[in-house]
């Protein structure tokens, strides 16, 4: 297990900068776009003054694979999307566990706020700024695979598509996640909230990135990849 301790660079910054501008535009209301700009600025500059970025991740070879599950020592990841991503991979299979927070202080920044309008931009500052973290150390773990000529898919999150949010226990089970202070409370919901945890699965070589290219629903909308129907 590698725990990562981390500091937002300039560059990321500005990164969620520019992500969260369009997301809270307000056109012909020029005074109102230039309070958010100004918040923006704020929460920016603030999450980048206190936040430290703490991951911690493992990888853990497949023990089984059906068409419903993707078995580790850790527990099942149930869902038959990922299950069949899995299936079409070659070589040795595995799964990369990652859970990474901006801490307790920063999740805790968009409730001290005293107007709904700065809580509302420090959330999306917030939660674009553990996208951006994930994006990164998903990058990296990419280029760590490539070394060991290994290809690896995007993340998967408990929750997201046909994984329910109960997949959090084994995300859990593979992690020691007090390590980085981040707790699984009775929901399965992460504490602190700006916490992301997520699986990939790493092979000689996967098929796609996503479940997605072979999912006929058009009109998802988490879709990630163009439905190509494929293997
Ligand atoms: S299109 Fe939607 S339902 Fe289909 S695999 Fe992608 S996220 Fe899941």
């Amino acid at each position: 297990m590698t725990i990562l301790d981390l500091e937002l660079d300039e560059d990321m910054l500005l990164h969620v900068e520019s992500r969260v501008r369009p997301s809270l535009w307000t056109p012909g209301d020029h005074a109102r776009a230039s309070q958010v700009k100004g918040l923006i600025k704020e929460a920016v500059d603030k999450i980048g003054e206190i936040s430290r970025i703490r991951a911690v991740h493992t990888i853990m070879p497949v023990e089984f694979l059906n068409g419903r599950e993707i078995h580790t020592r850790a527990g099942s990841i149930m869902s038959r999307r990922f299950a069949r991503l899995a299936s079409g991979s070659t070589g040795e299979l595995f799964v990369v566990f990652l859970i990474a927070t901006l801490g307790q202080r920063a999740s805790s920044l968009a409730e001290d706020q005293e107007t709904l309008l700065s809580r509302l931009v420090f959330d999306c500052v917030l939660s674009e700024t553990i996208e951006i973290v994930v994006q990164r150390l998903e990058e990296a773990l990419h280029r760590d695979m490539a070394v060991c000529s290994r290809e690896m898919t995007s993340r998967f999150s408990p929750g997201y598509c046909d994984w329910p949010l109960e997949g959090q226990r084994v995300v859990f089970s593979a992690l020691d996640a007090s390590s980085i202070d981040v707790e699984l409370n009775d929901y399965c919901v992460m504490v602190p909230a700006k916490s992301i945890s997520c699986v990939f699965l790493a092979a000689s070589s996967v098929p796609s990135a996503t479940p997605c290219t072979f999912c006929p629903l058009e009109d998802c909308a988490w879709r990630r990849d163009t439905h190509t129907g494929e293997f």
